[in-house]
């Protein structure tokens, strides 16, 4: 089998493919402690793209409560199951991947989901872990959940494109986008047992497998895909990410990737070096974190907890348009996003402008209801 250097777990593994990267990689970075959890994203994405017939389960978008919700049921607890119990060397993943520790008839490492797993996709929202006591504070509290934000990760190294038998999923070179081509697809699900985020789904009515498309018409237009522009609490930043050797520090994912190193992948040791990023949440305990986010979880917070100039700025840039940012600046007083074509998009202050209105409304001659 071949093998690939896979950054994330800073080390070559095996893969089924050779190495083939694309001109330029669709990333989104998820601010996991601005998230309110309200389902807007996995609302807007349902309206786009799965409204029809056979697609009743198909969320592929969803936001769940950790750690005990997960869609579908357990998707992750049963792969880490599987997978056993693994380490890391400092930087360095000394464990098993997903493409190493495979069973001799497969060629990933997976599960296929029950259909009761399937059948509740909130399971668990708002349940959160741990002790109640009076007061609790930061770092970490006692008694805890989040939000976590999945879509597909348009993987790398896909585990879905590795383990289908008739070559019916590809990565776009353009944009690294991972599709399925429904007219080779037989619906043979190998790739639904492959999938270790579970984020490639059987229709049943067509017998073919569908999964998030990454809104690639709209990004071929440099718009934002439905899931990021709708989010309410402006927790995403989507973008163009580059391999860290060719990291470009004005690029606002690669500067919250490889250069401030605040926004980290989930669960890189399966192995498929996935493209979706996570500033993770101040207050959880810091192993369940280490064990999503992987061994970089306390410098990222660390970073995040004591931002400097150009990180505040740019997590002010997060859900301010709807046009992709590709090159952002922090001015003195302000962040500016720009577009492809270098043209200003948006110009956010640092500092929000606070008006305090007087307890006596002169023009109307009236005291306003909020005098004390
Ligand atoms: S998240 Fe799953 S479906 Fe998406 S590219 Fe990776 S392996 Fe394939
Ligand atoms: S990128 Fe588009 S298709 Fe993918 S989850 Fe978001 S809204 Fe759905
Ligand atoms: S729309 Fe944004 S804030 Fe609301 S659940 Fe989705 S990611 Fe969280």
């Amino acid at each position: 089998m071949p093998k690939v250097f896979n950054w994330h777990i800073n080390r070559e593994m095996e893969y089924p493919y050779e190495e083939s990267r694309p001109d330029k990689q669709f990333a989104i970075i998820f601010n996991i402690n601005r998230c309110i959890g309200c389902q807007t994203c996995t609302m807007a994405c349902r309206n786009t793209w799965t409204f029809s017939p056979g697609q009743e389960y198909m969320w592929w978008n969803n936001v769940e409560t950790k750690p005990y919700g997960g869609y579908p049921h357990n998707w992750d607890v049963k792969l880490l199951e599987k997978l056993g119990p693994q380490t890391w060397d400092g930087n360095t993943y000394a464990g098993e991947t997903i493409f190493e520790k495979v069973p001799n008839d497969k060629r990933v490492l997976g599960h296929l989901p029950t259909e009761e797993d399937w059948a509740h996709p909130n399971i668990y929202e708002d349940t959160p872990a741990g002790d109640f006591v009076e007061s609790t504070e930061l770092p970490e509290n006692s008694l805890w959940m989040f939000y976590l934000q999945r879509t597909c990760n348009h993987c790398t190294y896909p585990g879905c494109l590795a383990a289908c038998p008739r070559k019916a999923i590809y990565k776009r070179k353009s944009d690294g986008v991972v599709l399925v081509d429904q007219s080779r697809c037989r619906g043979y699900r190998e790739c639904v047992e492959a999938c270790p985020y579970k984020k490639a789904m059987y229709r049943p009515t067509t017998r073919v497998t569908e999964k998030c498309i990454a809104c690639y018409p709209r990004n071929d237009l440099d718009l934002g895909s439905r899931c990021v522009v709708a989010c309410v609490g402006k927790i995403r930043m989507q973008g163009w990410l580059h391999s860290p050797d060719k990291s470009d520090p004005t690029n606002p994912i690669d500067y919250l990737v490889h250069e401030s190193k605040v926004a980290l992948p989930l669960y890189p040791q399966f192995g498929t070096e996935p493209n979706l990023y996570y500033i993770p949440p101040r207050w959880a305990p810091r192993d369940f974190l280490e064990q999503l986010f992987g061994p970089h979880v306390k410098k990222a917070l660390a970073k995040y907890t004591d931002p400097d100039k150009k990180l505040f700025g740019l997590l002010r840039l997060f859900g301010t348009t709807e046009t992709i940012i590709s090159r952002f600046e922090v001015q003195d007083e302000v962040a500016i996003g720009f577009d492809r074509a270098d043209r200003e998009l948006v110009r956010v202050p640092l500092e929000e402008p606070m008006y305090i209105r007087s307890e006596y409304d002169q023009r109307h001659d009236v005291a306003r209801l909020n005098e004390p």
